[in-house]
């Protein structure tokens, strides 16, 4: 039989499940093609994803061909048709991917495109810890809270050992393609190894202090695995069994880090078995919301030009590096959501072209937690002052004065509301509305129109 097995982001040589099929099915298999089919980023504004993508993939590209296998760079629209000319009756692929660019590339999509070519698809784990039919409530249906989730599953994570294949045995079936990627992105993205060694200095070192410093700013001090686990690069099995086995040397950190990554899987099973709720509110109630479809608001909000220094701080972080902090995303979106009250959809598929570990489960669910339409989600009347949040989380300022380069002389305090110190800023050589903007909205009476709207539905 011809198999043709796609590696369609598990970049990663090591514990890999499409791998490990390959090594036990080795005597019913003539021809293994290994496909990875290549992601698309047309849109503007896409460039910094699009180069971190095919740096990862060039770097996998290289690990693979020192064991000799040289895969095949194959259009997600071509898969079928590439897959028919070389008579591959069954395609192998991992069913729990949730990164993806495009939603065109999932799961759900690609058994399609295969039913239609008559080629028998078989999905495995690879990206999630749980399979989402193993994780139901005693009615069959999701946890809808996470505290309920996280105490129903987390007994059941334990040490896995490490997956195990032979590359000669797997090069030895694979046919090779000679292709490779016609630019240089030798300067861009992240190889395995890299990552592995990024991890394991976390666990080493910063694990310690996670709770704290999960929330300072200026800094990236968290562990930064949701880029390496959007592009498959560790196994999410190998991070929780060298969690547990640390578990002792600093049980109260560690098990906040572990918590973290049930949310990643519980947002996961809510998207698998809710997919609609990646373009409609999850709560039914809030479904009809009359949200603003201001082009100007949104613009000054993506652009970082609001007026409020946390704010824009946040999108330049976004803007300059593909990357932002938890906190600042959360801040970030109830300001566009509430603040601006602007249809989240809007700023999740703003993210989703800008995050480098753009995940759909994630990324929806943040975003309907922030607009209040999620399950589990902040109720609208704790809706987040911008102002407030500055004072608390970047005190001295330092993560607004890192990422607004005008600012960076002005006093700390005078940044978390400038419109209120606005003699001061300009005694210090900053002029509102010339050199900084002034703030585009009225925290004060959107705050009463967010809690009056709500309370109408
Ligand atoms: C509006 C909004 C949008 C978001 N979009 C994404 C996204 O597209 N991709 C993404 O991976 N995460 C997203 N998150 C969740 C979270 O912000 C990031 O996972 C986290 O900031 C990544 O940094 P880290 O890996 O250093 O996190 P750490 O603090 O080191 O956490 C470890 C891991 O736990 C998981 N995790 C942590 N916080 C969350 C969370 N709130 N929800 C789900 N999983 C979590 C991630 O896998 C993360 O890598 C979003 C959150 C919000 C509020």
């Amino acid at each position: 039989m011809n198999i043709g097995v796609i590696l369609n982001r598990v970049f990663r040589t090591q514990n890999n499940s499409l791998f490990e099929y390959i090594s036990q099915q080795q005597n019913d298999i003539d021809q293994c093609y290994l496909i990875i089919p290549q992601e698309i980023f047309e849109e503007e504004g896409t460039e910094m994803k699009h180069n971190y993508y095919y740096g990862v993939l060039e770097k996998f590209l290289k690990e693979l061909k020192k064991h000799d296998i040289e895969p095949f760079l194959i259009e997600y629209r071509e898969l079928g048709d590439f897959c028919k000319e070389k008579q591959i009756e069954e395609v192998v692929v991992a069913g729990d991917i949730m990164s993806y660019h495009q939603e065109s590339y999932d799961i759900r999509h690609l058994k399609q495109a295969f039913k239609k070519y008559d080629i028998s698809v078989v999905t495995l784990r690879a990206n999630h810890y749980f399979k989402p039919s193993t994780t139901m409530n005693k009615q069959g249906t999701p946890y809808k809270v996470f505290t309920s989730f996280y105490k129903a599953h987390r007994s059941s994570l334990r040490q896995h050992s490490a997956y195990d294949y032979k590359f000669k045995d797997i090069a030895k079936l694979c046919v090779k393609s000679q292709q490779t990627l016609n630019k240089d992105y030798s300067n861009d993205g992240l190889s395995e190894e890299q990552a592995l060694n990024q991890w394991h200095d976390f666990l080493e070192n910063d694990i310690q202090n996670y709770d704290s410093n999960r929330e300072y700013l200026p800094e990236v001090l968290t562990s930064q695995l949701s880029i390496v686990l959007a592009y498959g690069l560790i196994d999410i099995k190998q991070i929780i069994t060298e969690l547990l086995e640390s578990y002792e040397e600093d049980e109260s950190n560690i098990e906040k880090f572990i918590r973290e990554l049930m949310f990643r899987e519980f947002y996961y099973v809510l998207m698998t078995q809710y997919p609609n709720t990646a373009h409609e509110a999850f709560n039914e109630k809030y479904r009809n919301i009359k949200w603003s479809y201001n082009k100007d608001d949104f613009k000054c909000w993506y652009e970082g030009k609001t007026g409020f220094p946390i704010i824009d701080a946040a999108m330049a972080e976004l803007n300059k590096t593909g990357y932002m902090h938890n906190r600042m995303r959360m801040v970030v979106s109830q300001f566009l959501t509430k603040d601006l009250f602007i249809d989240w959809t809007w700023g999740e598929d703003y993210f989703r072209k800008k995050l480098i570990d753009f995940d759909s489960a994630s990324n929806v669910h943040g975003w309907q937690w922030s607009a209040s339409t999620g399950t589990d989600a902040v109720p609208y009347f704790r809706m987040f002052s911008p102002t407030r949040q500055s004072e608390r989380f970047d005190k001295d300022a330092l993560y607004i004065k890192k990422f607004i380069p005008e600012l960076k002389d002005m006093t700390a305090k005078w940044l978390h509301e400038p419109l209120k110190h606005q003699s001061q800023l300009e005694k210090e050589g900053l002029k509102l509305g010339e050199d900084y903007p002034k703030p585009i909205v009225d925290h004060k009476s959107a705050r009463e129109y967010v809690m009056s709207t709500f309370k109408s539905i």
